[in-house]
């Protein structure tokens, strides 16, 4: 098979009571030839399908699963721009001219996705938030405030607070934080549905269930064959398969872990009126966010593996230990789990993604949007795509370009 098979989630997540897509999608009956086929309709596919077919090219998108049904719908959906691994922790890693571009890039994503959905009129539930970074076991007081002043330096503004304005303000129990500004949340089911239906409007075509079983590239062409027998030939292909990567990546350096999350009961509204988007700089992390009917995610307890049955045997200790944590700094809140949930995770030691050119395939691009930034990091990869097929300079190529063999 041309990319991996994963369990990418169990168990009840908020955003399946949506229901199914009313996509037009169709079955693959014949061969077909068009520019550019996506290979995963999640949000990743989805962003992709907008740019490309906004810059006139003709678009397939494939999907072995219903669209939005991978990592799309475990996905807790904060769209933030502070990257997993923080600017000072980045600067040793990468050097400071290459930390600043990515964080500078994020920042730039999230606000260009945040247009890009007011722009098209999606009504996803994209909701302006604050953020909160408290301090933990990965940085303290003192380095949460060192990485402020990191932040403060390349002109990503934001404030350094402390115990009291955070009890003051949002009755939340932590030590100290940065508060940064100009985050969001969304429903992301709706959100990727949304840009699906965009795409279509500009003559894009889905088909689905399609399992992608190889793929033949020469110089001019790429051939992708599927199980059902039936042959797609184009200009181009992009894979944005996920946690599924594809096989020529698969020794590209990532992870896949497991997660846990959960959304509560429906809490009064003074809990969550003016809850911002938090997380914890520890390990294992705790991160939270409210939805728009009142309810809190919360999130966390990784694990470095991603084998679904070992997964879920733990489901019963995972939930009630993010419930444990959410109370401990946020007592006001109902924890009671209305719904929970477990998926598979892709990390980078960076925090950044993988984005470009799928080494030994030509005309092939793979964008692996890793980590806690996963949507921000799926609109760079429609940005950087779009620039690389149609021959526009791409600024940042060489900070997420995939490693050769
Ligand atoms: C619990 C959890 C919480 C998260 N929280 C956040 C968060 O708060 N903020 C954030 O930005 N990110 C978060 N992420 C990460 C985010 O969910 C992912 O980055 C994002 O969902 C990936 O989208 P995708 O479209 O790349 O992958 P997917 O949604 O998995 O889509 C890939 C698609 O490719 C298809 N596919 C794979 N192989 C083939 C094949 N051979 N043929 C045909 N189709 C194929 C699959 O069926 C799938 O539908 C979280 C993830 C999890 C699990």
């Amino acid at each position: 098979m041309v990319t991996a098979e994963k369990d990418l989630h169990d168990g009840n997540p908020l955003w399946a009571r949506s229901g199914s897509a009313s996509l037009p999608m169709e079955l693959l009956q014949k061969d077909i030839s068009t520019d550019v086929v996506i290979i995963g309709a999640g949000i990743s596919g989805a962003l992709m399908a907008e740019e490309l077919s906004s810059a006139g090219l003709r678009v397939v998108l494939l999907d072995k699963r219903e669209p939005g049904h991978g990592s799309t719908m475990a996905t807790t959906a904060l769209l933030q721009y502070e990257i997993d691994q923080p600017l000072m922790r980045l600067i040793p890693q990468i050097g400071f001219e290459n930390a600043v571009r990515a964080w500078r890039r994020s920042k730039l994503c999230v606000e260009a996705l945040a247009v890009r959905i007011q722009m098209s009129g999606i009504r996803c539930g994209l909701t302006l938030q604050k953020s909160l970074y408290l301090n933990g076991n990965m940085l303290n007081a003192e380095q949460l405030q060192k990485e402020m002043e990191f932040r403060n330096q390349i002109g990503l503004q934001s404030e350094f607070i402390r115990r009291k304005t955070l009890q003051d303000e949002y009755g939340l129990h932590a030590a100290s934080a940065i508060r940064s500004y100009h985050s969001y949340s969304t429903h992301p089911y709706r959100l990727c549905l949304g840009f699906l239906k965009k795409a279509i409007e500009r003559k894009a075509r889905i088909f689905s269930p399609v399992r992608v079983s190889e793929v033949d590239t020469s110089p001019r062409r790429v051939y992708i064959h599927t199980t059902y027998g039936f042959t797609i030939t184009a200009r181009h292909a992009v894979f944005t398969t996920g946690y599924e990567v594809p096989a020529q990546l698969k020794d590209q350096p990532f992870r896949i872990y497991s997660t846990w999350a959960m959304a509560t009961c429906r809490q009064s509204s003074s809990v969550v009126k003016n809850l911002p988007l938090i997380w914890e700089a520890s390990n294992p992390y705790l991160y939270v966010r409210s939805t728009t009917d009142g309810r809190i995610i919360c999130g966390g307890e990784d694990e470095s593996f991603s084998d679904g049955e070992k997964r879920n045997a733990l489901n019963h200790s995972k939930i009630p230990a993010l419930q444990k944590k959410l109370k401990k700094i946020l007592p006001a809140a109902d924890t009671t789990a209305a719904y929970s949930w477990s998926g598979s995770f892709g990390i980078t030691k960076t925090g950044l993604p993988m984005i470009g050119e799928v080494p030994g395939l030509y005309n092939c691009f793979a964008v692996m949007a890793f980590g806690g930034n996963g949507i921000t990091w799926s609109r760079l990869g429609a940005e950087m795509i779009r620039n690389l097929i149609t021959g526009k300079k791409e600024p940042d190529e060489d900070l997420f370009r995939f490693a050769k063999k």
